[in-house]
């Protein structure tokens, strides 16, 4: 019988044996030993499974690997060493040079500069595409070389939603598969394979880790697309691996096929591994973290409520506030609450903004989102500071745009300090 996903938080991915660690051990080891050249010889041709170099697989890492699979519902998962890294991997593991895929253009920062300057140096080129377009309009973007289409379930930092039915139809019509980055969301509120999503990935950074210990991230495979249906899109997964004697992932791996590769040969090459004890620590977190998201959602909608009525706020955008434009995508897919971070702009632009900030006791300027301790950014001022007034609204972002992200302190701690910084400017 499936487990619910509170449980599944706790249990999943490590099932101790008799007299075996009831916490998910730390293999702290480099290397794994085999009695025979023989039997290693085999795990180097895939033809056997198991561990015998950290940098391809360890088994911290794939009990929490594991972990994440069964909150998502997919059927294979992936540690890597960021979010970034997780990314990279999503799209490369099935984009190559002279291939394009397709973006919103709301996401991450980090995401948008891999995607658009280190992606292109590489051959591979991302159209970047407003996510509130219609349908039709979106449709017109994707080309015979499109391989893939990308979007963030709650975007960071302009907390939208992303419209995933409309996406996945697009994608599938065109026969490409649907990249979910579900970092703000994670699986407690919003499992974007319910929703036609095909691949995961996560920044467990934020919330999974939640406490600002580690930096990490995760992808996830639904298993659902089918890549040899489209398979002259897809050669990588379709056609015989050198690398490998000649496997072809898709034939041999089945539904495993694109963590398999991504595994044998996007980790065995570029090496972004999370290290065994980092991945500890997001176990960790896992198992609270059902609990820790309807708080941070209770503290954020509370948050947002009192600034709406601040006559010195200029905006507010949360989507689970009931005026919010996004109030039904965010019911749709969302019903439980969308994430503990939200945007707002203070009356009198980019400098008040900046002195409000300075005011703030409890809520601490950091370059960092979504954990514990309530925290805030300016991006203006920091991740975007490059960019004129005029890019900045290109990408989205308002001159002064503040990214509030709500922590677990009592919620009228937080709201006290947002009103003496308020009064004070
Ligand atoms: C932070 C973040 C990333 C990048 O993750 P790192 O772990 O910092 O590399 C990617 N996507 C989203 C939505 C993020 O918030």
């Amino acid at each position: 019988m499936e487990s619910r996903i509170e449980t599944k938080c706790i249990h999943e991915g490590w099932i101790p044996g008799k007299g075996e660690a009831r916490q998910l051990p730390i293999f702290q080891s480099t290397t794994f030993k085999y009695n025979t050249s023989d039997e290693m010889g085999k795990l180097f041709d895939l033809e056997a499974e198991g561990y015998f170099y950290t940098r391809l697989q360890n088994p911290t890492n794939d009990a929490v690997a594991a972990k994440i699979c069964a909150m998502e519902g997919g059927t294979a998962a992936m540690l890597t060493s960021s979010g970034q890294a997780a990314n990279f991997y999503a799209i490369f593991n099935i984009c190559e040079a002279g291939d394009h895929f397709i973006a919103s253009s709301a996401i991450y920062g980090g995401t948008y500069n891999l995607f658009g300057v280190t992606l292109k140096k590489m051959g591979i080129e991302c159209t970047f595409v407003d996510q509130e377009l219609p349908e039709e309009e979106l449709d017109k973007y994707f080309k015979p070389n499109t391989k893939a289409v990308f979007g963030e379930t709650i975007t960071n930092p302009t907390v939208s939603i992303f419209d995933f039915e409309k996406f996945a139809r697009l994608a599938h019509a065109h026969g490409v598969p649907l990249i979910i980055d579900n970092t703000f969301a994670t699986p407690i509120n919003c499992r974007p394979f319910e929703w036609g999503a095909d691949i995961v990935t996560h920044s467990t950074t934020k919330y999974m880790d939640g406490h600002g210990v580690s930096v990490g991230g995760c992808i996830v495979d639904s298993g659902k697309f089918e890549w040899m249906t489209y398979a002259d899109k897809f050669p990588g997964l379709t056609t015989p691996d050198e690398s490998y004697h000649g496997i072809t992932y898709a034939e041999k791996f089945g539904k495993g096929a694109y963590i398999t590769k991504a595994t044998a040969q996007l980790m065995r090459d570029f090496g972004s591994i999370q290290s065994p004890q980092n991945a500890f620590y997001i176990n960790l977190g896992l198992e609270t973290l059902h609990l820790r998201m309807k708080k941070h959602c209770e503290n954020a909608l509370a948050v947002a409520e009192f600034l709406e009525r601040n006559d010195k706020i200029a905006w507010v955008n949360y989507p689970d506030l009931i005026n919010s434009k996004q109030y039904d995508l965010a019911k749709k897919y969302l019903p439980n609450g969308s994430c503990g971070v939200l945007a707002f702009g203070i009356k009198g632009g980019r400098d008040l903004s900046i002195k409000f900030m300075d005011k703030l006791n409890l809520a601490s300027i950091v370059t960092h989102v979504a954990d514990s301790k309530t925290c805030l950014l300016h991006p203006a001022s920091h991740t975007h500071r490059q960019l004129s007034d005029q890019q900045l609204e290109e990408a989205g972002i308002a001159p002064d745009l503040i990214r509030f992200s709500v922590g677990l302190e009592n919620v009228d701690d937080i709201i006290e300090d947002l009103k003496q910084a308020l009064e004070q400017i």
